[in-house]
């Protein structure tokens, strides 16, 4: 089995890239995902979120992502507080996952906040996907973001350099699908080739 982050800034690609590494064979797990499961009613990530933040992050009786960040984006307290009641759920979650699977599987992790947390996982092979800022900012705007929220959210992230310092791999997300594929492809014979010379 090999373990494989993907991070990168928001907008920089790293769903687009999951979807090929998962057409490549990889099993692809995605950390957001995890993040919304494990804080579903009825879990304990939930009672978390409502005993610290309060009944005004409900809508619906849902924990309300939009009000949790609208809170979190303009208050790095807040958002430290956040990520120490969640990571811990994520990263169980996680490894709950990678036992579930087969000792020959390459899983591949999206991970925003990876340089954020790294001294909190344990990766067998890091990549990072850059992208100029300009064209990340297009394609949020495009998501129907606002100039405001794409601000709050790429400050409150690691830089591309910061990123690139922990990784083994980096592809470049600048240009079009296929030159995104051709990197992809590249980074996945390597990993294959890991994964055998490990058995
Ligand atoms: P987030 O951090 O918000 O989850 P992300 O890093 O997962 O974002 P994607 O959702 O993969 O980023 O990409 C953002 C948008 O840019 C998507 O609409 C995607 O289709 C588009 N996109 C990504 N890479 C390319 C590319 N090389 N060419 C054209 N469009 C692209």
């Amino acid at each position: 089995m090999l373990i494989v982050a993907l991070t990168g800034g928001i907008g920089s690609g790293k769903s687009t890239v999951g979807e090929i590494f998962s057409q490549l064979g990889a099993v692809v797990v995605d950390s957001d995902q995890i993040a919304r499961d494990v804080i579903e009613r009825g879990t304990s990530g939930f009672d978390l979120l409502v005993a610290n933040f309060g009944d005004g992050i409900l809508k619906n009786g849902d924990i309300d992502r939009a009000a949790i960040s609208a809170i979190v984006f303009s208050d790095p307290k807040k958002r430290e507080l956040l990520e120490q009641i969640t990571h811990p759920l994520i990263r169980s979650e996680f490894s709950k996952i990678v036992k579930s699977l087969p000792e020959e599987a390459i899983v591949v992790n999206q991970i925003p906040l990876l340089f954020e947390s790294k001294g909190d996982y344990r990766f067998d092979y890091i990549i990072t996907i850059s992208a100029p800022q300009k064209i990340r900012i297009e394609r949020l705007l495009k998501r129907g973001l606002s100039p405001t929220q794409i601000d709050q959210r790429i400050k409150a992230q690691a830089s591309d350099v910061e990123r690139e310092s922990i990784s083994d791999s980096v592809i470049v997300n600048d240009n079009d699908l296929t030159s995104l594929t051709k990197q992809v492809e590249d980074i996945w014979s390597k990993l294959t080739e890991i994964n055998r010379l490990k058995k």
